[in-house]
């Protein structure tokens, strides 16, 4: 889960990382209000989970709290790349003297954590990367040992920061660190890190990401969810503990097993081009134990979805037999009763095969067909899709 920078700069503060003093408004007059009660200049930002928000009109500074009104009216509802402004940030403005950048991340690639580093911070750190390689240090962090005091020194040197910011630096490297650990976090970035004219380091802008697969002992995060903005099928299925993406398409998928149902997206795909381009609407993964009740939490979030024309359930039997994955669709059918309006197409294989079919024939239900092979299946559920 991505953060907004408001969030972000909160976490740091409470982690000891030094940023200025603000709050957040929905209104141009809110934004006047905190602009008052803060005083001097401020800056204006929009919140979206994006950056190059500068660029794109999202940043503007304003002198006084009228101003911090006109400039906030002008930032509300601006459309930075997609994302609508809902939000501003109203801080306390700085002046800079120079501007740095930091960022620890998971590296995957490595297995391991990596530090980023950069006296020429401000502008995007791809475009610093890609003209200026020598100007990024990249310092690999062992998760075990994790990043002391002479860790962050190493950093400080080898991104070669201005010795009179390196002792607040480091610290502020240490801080970050621990906002990391302790927030479970895959990204913590700072861009930019700033000098002021006084010789103090600031974090003006801040961004987030949370893992998500550490929820469960990270309680106080789940405020940080902006329930506003999530899709609200995904909120749904989220509820319902689904692995649900929703997309753009119109053939629901359920399956069972990441693998299989990233299969089945491809299938799927391909065999639209034959009717009208139809795509998969969704990934759904309903996991290892098919019970009658997980089927129905995913059939009711699919077929909830106004651009869901038809849904191709496919499951490959395991510990959880074919003939249980068919009683639990007959189930899943009985359950959501007239709420089940679009045809289903399924097409089970593997353990007790034979037996899971026989028990949706028997079963006979008007809006269920069997079909025995995938891309047969895949076929039939595009063929459906694009005719309705
Ligand atoms: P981003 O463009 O989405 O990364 O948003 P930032 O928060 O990084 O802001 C973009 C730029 O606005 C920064 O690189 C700064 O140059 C400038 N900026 C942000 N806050 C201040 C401030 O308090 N004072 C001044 N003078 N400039 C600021
Ligand atoms: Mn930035």
């Amino acid at each position: 889960m991505d953060l907004y920078e408001y969030q972000a700069k909160e976490l740091f503060a409470s982690h000891g990382v030094p940023t200025l003093p603000g709050a957040v408004a929905t209104d141009p007059q809110g934004a006047k209000a905190v602009a008052e009660e803060l005083g001097g200049p401020v800056v204006i930002k929009a919140q979206v989970k994006t950056g190059g928000r500068g660029k794109a009109g999202g940043v503007k500074l304003a002198e006084s709290a009228d101003e911090a009104q006109t400039k906030a009216e002008a930032i509300l509802g601006l459309d930075i790349k997609g994302h609508i402004t809902n939000k501003v940030l109203v801080t306390s403005a700085s002046d800079i003297a120079e501007e740095y950048y930091f960022s620890f991340l998971l590296d995957r690639a490595n297995r391991n954590f990596l530090a980023m580093a950069s006296v020429e911070g401000g502008m995007e750190i791809e475009e610093v990367a890609a003209t200026k390689p020598e100007a990024l240090a990249k310092i690999a962090i062992d998760p075990i040992e994790g990043v002391d005091q002479d860790k962050a020194k190493e950093i400080v040197s080898a991104a070669k920061f201005p010795a009179e910011v390196a002792d607040q630096v480091a610290d502020v490297i240490v801080k970050l660190w621990e906002t990391f650990v302790a927030e479970d976090a895959t990204l913590v970035e700072v861009n930019p890190l700033v000098k002021d004219p006084e010789g103090k380091v600031i974090a003006l802008d801040g961004k987030v990401t949370l893992d998500e697969n550490a929820s469960f002992r990270q309680a106080k995060q789940e405020e940080l969810v902006d329930k506003a903005a999530e899709n609200p099928l995904e909120a749904k299925a989220k509820e319902k503990g689904l692995n649900y993406v929703k997309l753009d398409g119109e053939v629901g998928i359920i399956g069972n097993g990441a693998g299989l149902v990233m299969s089945t997206l491809d299938v799927v795909a391909y065999a639209g081009e034959n009717h009208g381009n139809v795509k998969p609407a969704n990934f759904l993964d309903i996991g290892g134990g098919a019970s009658a009740e997980v089927m129905a939490a995913g059939l009711d979030v699919i077929l909830g979805d106004q651009d869901v024309k038809s849904v191709f359930v496919n499951v490959f039997g395991g510990i959880t037999a074919c003939d249980a994955v068919a009683n639990g669709i007959v189930q899943a059918l009985k359950i959501l009763g007239d709420e089940a309006t679009k045809p289903l197409i399924v097409r089970l294989d593997g353990n007790n095969v034979d037996e899971g079919r026989r028990i949706l024939a028997e079963a006979n239900h008007p809006l269920v067909t069997v079909v025995d092979t995938m891309d047969g299946a895949a076929d039939k559920a595009a063929e459906l899709a694009a005719g309705a």
